[in-house]
């Protein structure tokens, strides 16, 4: 696309805003790109990019595999441009390359790594033309933003031009079945010791053979779609991976992997299964960019889980730790109430689970919490939840559903009084659940149950002496 008289004032007027916000000492913010998209809608595809462009999207963990791609393409001393700051979507994109450019819009560096929302894929992908693709898997979520799977895959199928390769789930059949003419990799998991083929979950989107409708036989189910299978009327089967994790020891944090046939060992920031996933795309997609595991492993040993999705803090004997669970995604909510589940002792639970903007503008649609498996917060270990929120008392009744006892719930609309309700004296970890813009209303409930613990810690003390 060729340079117009619209996109230079789109570029300079966006130059300008920059400018004005670095003045007031506002940072991080996509407002440029917005300016350019809104003085010239097509700005992307009339913006020079740098030469080699990675895209990482997909429904979950997307945030987390850029970080981490980030990270050790720094430590490993590469200069790129990249939207981590901003938004995912082409305002964040936009603002990135407008960031990082000569006065006429030229780019400084030669690479760049974007994360991209995959609903926005169509106003992203033809304009960027990613070398490098990678899709970390498709999953159900918020309805309101993303309808369904196959309308998420449809967009995707439309909008990765056909010279991009890309780097794919391999137990992800909804994800491995993208663009099928494309070059490829896959990456998986092996199956590992106590696994089996039984779904333990509400929502399993993938039923039949996509190539002939017959129903699949499983070899392998880990959570919902993800797992092995194969069909038995036309011998389609879940794709062989190039980069695998062969086994993982989560008490020590240790992963063996095969690298497109390079074995290597690997310590991790958090043996949780979604973050090996997170770590093996991560380790998959530099290996495709050309980092030998040699460089690649001593990096990404040094990495960390950001700590806006998952901090742990110990206070006397006890715990209180922060989970990013988005609202309006019962994949990812699950996944966190599994988490729970399997962490050790006795727990209790803050649930804020109101997406940020539905509680604003009122919550469209409680569907997504008949999809979530609250069921996996019926246990024993699990000693006492708290839902607050516009939304708390669908909360209640969805925990009620799933079989937890009325006297191990409370439930309040005013979230910054949640913590009143839990009495932290017979639990040894409190987590506190919070959506990807809640993450001020967290760290204040944070506090206060931080403070609770202390207090408890000092009677006990005071107490055995
Ligand atoms: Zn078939």
């Amino acid at each position: 696309m060729k340079r117009n008289l619209r996109f230079y004032f789109a570029l300079f007027f966006a130059k300008g805003t920059a400018l004005v916000l670095k003045l007031i000492r506002r940072k991080g913010t996509s407002m440029p790109g917005s300016w350019a998209l809104i003085l010239c809608p097509d700005f992307l595809g009339r913006m020079e990019k740098p030469k080699r462009i990675i895209g990482i999207t997909g429904t979950n963990g997307k945030t987390t595999v850029s970080n981490m791609v980030e990270d050790s393409l720094t430590a490993l001393g590469y200069d790129f441009v990249c939207n981590r700051s901003g938004t995912n979507v082409g305002s964040g994109v936009s603002s990135a390359l407008i960031a990082q450019s000569t006065f006429f819009g030229r780019p400084k560096k030669d690479l760049a790594i974007f994360e991209l929302d995959e609903r926005s894929a169509p106003h992203l992908l033809p304009y960027l033309q990613p070398q490098l693709l990678l899709c970390t898997n498709i999953f159900r979520d918020s309805y309101k933003r993303n309808a369904h799977m196959e309308f998420i895959l449809d967009i995707l199928n439309g909008s990765i031009p056909p010279e991009t390769r890309l780097v794919l789930n391999a137990d992800d059949l909804l994800c491995a079945g993208i663009k099928p003419e494309n070059q490829r990799v896959y990456f998986g998991i092996d199956p590992q010791p106590g696994e089996d083929n039984v779904c333990r979950n509400i929502v399993q989107d993938v039923r039949v053979c996509p190539h002939c409708g017959a129903r699949l036989d499983w070899d392998l189910i880990r959570y919902h779609h993800i797992g092995r299978a194969r069909c038995p009327q036309c011998g389609f089967s879940s794709p062989q991976a190039q980069y695998k994790v062969l086994s993982f020891d989560p008490d020590h944090l240790k992963v063996q992997m095969d690298l497109n046939g390079q074995k290597v060992a690997l310590t991790v920031p958090n043996a949780s299964t979604i973050n090996v996933y997170n770590s093996l795309s991560t380790a998959a997609l530099l290996s495709e960019f050309g980092i030998e595991p040699d460089r690649l492993v001593p990096v990404m040993e040094k990495l960390g889980v950001s700590a806006t999705r998952y901090s742990e803090e110990t206070v006397g004997s006890r715990k209180v730790i922060l989970h990013l669970a988005k609202g309006q995604n019962p994949i990812a909510c699950s996944r966190a109430f599994e988490n729970i589940r399997n962490y050790p002792g006795k727990k209790a639970v803050i649930l804020f689970l109101d997406d940020y903007f539905d509680a604003l503008h009122s919550v469209e649609n409680t569907a997504w919490l008949f999809d979530t498996d609250f069921e996996f917060l019926n246990d024993p270990g699990v000693a006492f939840i708290a839902a607050a929120g516009a939304r708390h008392w669908d909360v209640y009744l969805r925990l009620l559903l799933a079989g937890v006892p009325r006297e191990k719930m409370g439930h309040i609309e005013d979230v910054e009084h949640a913590a009143d309700l839990v009495d932290p004296a017979g639990v040894d970890a409190v987590f506190i659940l919070y959506d990807v813009y809640t993450i001020g209303l967290a760290n204040r409930v944070k506090e206060q149950v931080r403070r609770q613990l202390a207090a408890c810690t000092e009677k006990e003390t005071a107490h055995e002496n």
